[in-house]
């Protein structure tokens, strides 16, 4: 068993411009690919790519958009030298009557990443950019980390109210990763 690390995809990996449904809009932030290779140069760190895209429910794109998409950032991270070991999405949205158990937080998605590649979700860690993925690792039992990119700065100012910070604040991706590699560490 090992640990893994799971990302979510819009407003931590790449820019949010909302419901991204065009390879030709990916634009990953900066320094990420480089820090995501750093990362997994000395460790057997599979990564996994989570995202909730409810564009297919609402009709705003097809699966084979976010195929699209997902191929072009697994794509960018490549020419870094990043390996994706899968990419995981939830097309549904409960205000369409879909009921699912891969909607983050809902756990689904990291219960099938653990099976399928021998991954320790207490070991693991999730990076995020939204409440959703907070508790998608919490409920996974994995230490999360949200970002400040995308809808994070955002979102942060609300949970800090409420006291419902998430085991670790990274300015960004890359910041994340220096965390984890250090956590790894010791
Ligand atoms: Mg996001």
């Amino acid at each position: 068993m090992r640990p893994a690390l799971f990302l979510d995809r819009d407003g931590t990996i790449n820019h949010d411009p909302g419901y991204l449904g065009d390879p030709d809009a990916v634009r990953l932030y900066d320094g990420v690919a480089d820090a995501l290779a750093e990362l997994q140069r000395d460790r057997d760190l599979p990564i996994f790519i989570v995202s909730n895209q409810s564009g297919v429910a609402r009709g705003l794109f097809g699966r084979e958009d976010v195929d699209a998409v997902n191929r072009r950032v697994e794509e960018a991270l490549a020419e870094r030298g990043v390996e994706v070991a899968k990419f995981f999405y939830c097309p549904h949205h409960p205000e369409f009557g879909e009921d699912c158990d891969c909607r983050k937080p809902k756990t689904g998605f990291a219960r099938k990443a653990a099976e399928q590649f021998d991954v320790d979700l207490r070991q693991s860690y999730m990076v995020g950019d939204s409440e959703c993925d907070r508790l998608f690792g919490e409920n996974a039992g994995m230490t999360t980390i949200m970002v400040r990119t995308g809808n994070g700065a955002e979102r942060l100012k609300i949970l800090e109210k409420e006291g419902n910070l998430p085991s670790f604040v990274a300015d960004n991706l890359a910041d994340a990763c220096l965390y984890v590699q250090r956590e790894l560490k010791s």
